[in-house]
């Protein structure tokens, strides 16, 4: 497929509300820092307690840092001493994928955003409260809107 018309496609695809948001790596580079083009297309994982949002505790929303959609609440984030946001649940089952990720000779889950398919972090069983699971995020992958 010629680049032009992947590019096309992602344009039409991000302004259609339940659809995809399916950007070419150059247009991802283009809207995020490289940072979080690091993070959330490279899979990077920034160094522990260096995140904006590691000792965040105002009431929000956690959206993704890539295409916008809220991802976690305030109400479910807690101090797991990780270095990393951390959340026992994300808003809605749907708003994330999980993947098996044997990388770095780990079995963990990877946890991506379900519209970008952003790379956000990991989910490990060893969280608190209703659900038991810890979503250790990134916070270059997420943006915080204040309520
Ligand atoms: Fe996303």
């Amino acid at each position: 497929m010629a680049e032009e018309t992947a590019e096309s496609l992602g344009r039409a695809r991000e302004t259609s509300g339940s659809e995809k948001v399916v950007l070419s790596e150059n247009e991802w580079r283009e809207k995020l820092t490289p940072e979080q083009y690091h993070v959330l297309r490279e899979k990077g994982t920034e160094r522990p307690f260096t995140g904006a949002l590691v000792n965040n505790h105002d009431d929000g929303f956690y959206h993704c840092a890539a295409c916008g959609v809220p991802l976690f609440k305030s109400d479910t984030k807690f101090e797991s001493g990780s270095g990393w946001p951390s959340f026992f649940d994300p808003i809605t089952k749907d708003a994330v994928e999980l993947h098996e990720d044997n990388a770095y000779g780990m079995r963990r889950v990877e946890v991506t955003c379900a519209k970008c398919g952003g790379h956000l972090g990991h989910v490990f069983p060893d969280g608190p409260g209703p659900t038991g699971q810890r979503y250790c995020i990134n916070s270059a992958s997420l943006e915080f809107e204040k309520k």
